[in-house]
């Protein structure tokens, strides 16, 4: 991945964090995006130039069409490439459908599917140009198989592997592959937040007998943003420790 440059949303924190430190160790530049916490975004930054790469932060909405043209041009004007996007930015607002508001319903489609879209729209412009691109969204083991108090967030993972598999085929031929992750259950703030009684039986469900870690999930990302994974276009990985 040397010289090549990355953007990766929603960067500042957990699996984005991750994701680039690893990117960064195989040599590319980083564009890194946050919604707010500016402190948290510059340390993944620092993290990232530790390893001997350029990154400079970006913030903003990723649903904000406004955002994702300033994440690319920041790209273009800095390291005059984009070679990989890895659509991480994610939110959650559980609650049983009979209790999810509609606003906690859009919020969440709105983040991690619109998102996704938006950045994709944005950053294909220039892979079609350069006939190269690596796209990695992060869908969630959630997105596959339901989970109960996540109707509007698995929906929105769900989104995310139709639109991967859709844009797969639209773009394959001009050097562009686009993949999704699928995630089990990962030690994020996203997961810290869940009652101590539902880790506990979630975790006794993973075959793996442990929590994924971000850095589970950031070398399956460096794979397929690598030049070897060239031949693998529209697919699903799971991380997730045989959970699903
Ligand atoms: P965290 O909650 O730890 O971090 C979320 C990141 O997304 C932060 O960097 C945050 O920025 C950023 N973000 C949130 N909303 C926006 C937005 N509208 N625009 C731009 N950036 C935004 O999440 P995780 O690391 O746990 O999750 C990362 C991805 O992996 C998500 O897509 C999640 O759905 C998926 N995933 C996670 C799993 C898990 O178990 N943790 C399992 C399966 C999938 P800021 O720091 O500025 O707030």
């Amino acid at each position: 991945m040397k010289g090549r440059t990355a953007i990766v949303t929603g960067g500042s924190r957990g699996i984005g964090r991750a994701i680039c430190i690893e990117l960064a160790k195989g040599g590319a530049n980083l564009v890194i995006n946050f919604a707010g916490n500016q402190q948290a975004a510059e340390e993944t930054a620092a993290l990232c130039k530790a390893q001997g790469v350029s990154a400079v932060t970006v913030q903003g909405d990723v649903a904000e069409a406004k955002t994702c043209e300033t994440v690319v041009n920041t790209a273009l004007e800095t390291f005059g490439r984009v070679d990989i996007l890895v659509n991480n930015a994610g939110v959650t607002r559980d609650n049983l459908l009979m209790r999810m508001s509609e606003e906690d319903f859009d919020a969440v489609i709105r983040t991690n599917l619109r998102g996704g879209f938006l950045m994709m729209k944005a950053a294909s412009r220039q892979m079609m140009k350069q006939r190269y691109g690596r796209i990695v969204n992060l869908s969630s083991v959630v997105g596959l198989s339901g989970n109960a108090g996540q109707v509007n967030y698995a929906a929105s993972k769900a989104g995310v592997i139709g639109m991967t598999k859709s844009f797969a085929k639209e773009v394959a031929s001009r050097g562009i592959t686009v993949n999704a992750l699928a995630p089990g259950f990962i030690e994020t703030d996203m997961t810290a937040k869940m009652p101590e009684a539902a880790v506990s039986a979630v975790s006794a469900s993973i075959p793996a007998g442990r929590m994924g870690t971000p850095k589970d999930v950031a070398a399956a990302a460096a794979f397929l943003a690598s030049e070897k994974a060239a031949y693998v276009t529209g697919q699903v990985l799971a991380v997730d420790g045989g959970m699903y």
